[in-house]
């Protein structure tokens, strides 16, 4: 594209003559001319000449006050100024005015064109240095705004930028970082720099993004870091996989605690079923009852379990339906205390406390019963020494209550809150002998939840616990009067 130059004289002769010079001299030169400074301004504002060359003295506005006007509205135009013979306090105020350079009457033309010409160039030069300066900051906003931790460590060990996300992720702000050497200002830096993969380019992705456990204030951090050459620099970017390493271990620590549970009862069954079917050994009609019995009650637990990692993955993936009515609650936990009793040993004394004309409550039937089941079921497995466990719904006005207690080995104050966390269980030491997928009270929680209720523990080690659900009552037109079916075993329906 021309370059575009705007000269201003009201010497009529000049305005004719300088342009020819210019295009007789240079190429790609574009020459517009006015003949005063109030109407080289209006050209100004709208156009972005290249260069504009102005007398410095001109009736009305000068080239002085014109200067001064150019270097406010287009302060990266150079401004060539023309100034008389002798004229020198007025080419000293032109230059402390910010003139590119002074042309003397008469006009060298040589002179005039190389001056024109530096010019030009100084204000394509100008132009491709803001460019870049956009450009720069358009990255360096581009690495403020990347979800990942980005750095670079000088070849002197120094750490030279550290991003948002790195400052997010590590909790060492930028001030804490920058300007001092990697190994001291990033914990665990000295021992995962000789490991990390550092690529000549950002395409070598050979065994790129290892993780390293780094510990930051007392907290674990797994990040996943890798390395590309940067001039005499390596720009790292690393990666927080705390949480994606935690889910790993869930996943192999259920894993192994699922098959091991059901490893269990199906070896019962397993053992059960080979013993009947022996035909060398008579079996009578007791032991017959006793190994159906283990047989029943070891597929019902196996049903559980089963039923229990299925509701999960229906909670996790969104696809459990609820569906709720207005449901008599005495009538849905007399069926699951009837169905406890059954299984539950002899040592526990399952009891039911109910007023007699107890308000419907709003609720999904198979997912009440659920969350009662797995409560009752919990409060008998961590009870080892008997005692009583207790179902209690109360009316509390917009809701009903129902509360399972028992007279177990209870639960610290510090676990309370993470036993309804999926797939957490308690330390195993304390609950060695007792099975389970770590699943039951998630379940409950999320179910709960979903049901517009809350669910809430109130316990004591060595005295025993209490868990709590609170879900809204019916309103009374909605009480449904629909028949339940009792149910003769806790064996999980179908969702
Ligand atoms: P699990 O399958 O292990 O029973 P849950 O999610 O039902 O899983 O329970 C999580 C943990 O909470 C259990 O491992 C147990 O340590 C503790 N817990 C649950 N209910 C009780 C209870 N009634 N008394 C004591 N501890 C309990």
């Amino acid at each position: 594209m021309a370059a575009r130059i705007l000269v201003v004289d009201d010497d009529s002769a000049l305005l004719d003559a300088l342009p020819e010079t210019v295009r007789l001299r240079l190429e790609d030169v574009e020459v517009e001319t006015c003949d005063s400074a109030p109407e080289a301004l209006a050209r100004i504002e709208s156009n972005d000449y290249e260069v504009i060359v102005s007398d410095i003295k001109m009736p009305g506005m000068d080239g002085l006050a014109l200067l001064a006007e150019i270097k406010q509205r287009r302060p990266s135009t150079p401004t060539l100024l023309i100034t008389g013979h002798g004229e020198r306090d007025l080419a000293v105020a032109a230059l402390r005015g910010g003139a590119h350079d002074l042309i003397q009457k008469p006009i060298d033309r040589d002179y005039f064109v190389a001056s024109l010409e530096r010019a030009i160039q100084l204000r394509e030069l100008d132009r491709r240095v803001s460019e870049q300066r956009e450009a720069l900051e358009r990255h360096a906003q581009v690495l403020d705004h990347v979800g990942d931790g980005v750095f670079l460590v000088d070849d002197g060990g120094v750490v030279q930028l550290w991003n948002p996300a790195a400052a997010a992720i590590t909790g060492l702000s930028q001030q804490a970082v920058v300007g001092r050497p990697a190994e001291s200002a990033i914990p665990g830096w000295g021992a995962i720099v000789p490991v990390v993969h550092v690529a000549a380019s950002p395409g070598d992705r050979d065994g790129a993004f290892e993780a390293f456990p780094v510990e930051l204030e007392g907290r674990e951090l797994w990040l996943s870091v890798s390395g590309v050459r940067f001039g005499d620099a390596t720009v790292y970017a690393f990666r927080d996989l705390t949480a994606e390493r935690a889910i790993d271990d869930l996943k192999r620590e259920f894993l192994a605690t699922a098959s091991h549970e059901l490893r269990t009862p199906l070896a019962a069954i397993y053992g059960a079923a080979m013993t009947l079917r022996r035909r060398d050994i008579e079996v009578n009609e007791e032991d017959r009852d006793r190994l159906l019995g283990v047989i029943a009650h070891e597929s019902d637990r196996l049903a559980r379990i089963v039923n229990e990692i299925l509701v999960a993955d229906y909670l996790d993936s969104g696809r459990l339906r609820i569906d709720p009515t207005g449901l008599d609650p005495v009538k849905t936990a007399t069926e699951v205390v009837n169905a406890a009793r059954v299984v539950a040993p002899e040592s526990i004394a399952i009891e039911l406390e109910a007023a007699a004309d107890m308000p419907a409550v709003t609720a999904d039937r198979e997912h009440l019963r659920q969350v009662l089941v797995n409560l009752v079921d919990n409060a008998v497995k961590y009870s080892p020494d008997g005692g009583r466990v207790t179902v209690r719904i109360e009316d509390r006005g917009p809701s009903v209550r129902f509360s399972v207690s028992d007279e177990g080995i209870g639960i610290p104050p510090n676990q309370q809150t993470r036993v309804f966390d999926k797939f957490y269980r308690l330390d195993p030491d304390l609950t060695r002998g007792v099975g389970g997928t770590g699943l039951g009270l998630y379940i409950c929680r999320e179910l709960v939840r979903r049901m517009s209720g809350r669910i809430s523990l109130v316990s004591s080690p060595g005295e025993g616990s209490t868990f709590v659900v609170d879900l809204p009552a019916a309103p009374r037109s909605d009480a449904s009067s629909r028949p339940h079916e009792i149910r003769a075993s806790a064996f999980p329906q179908p969702l």
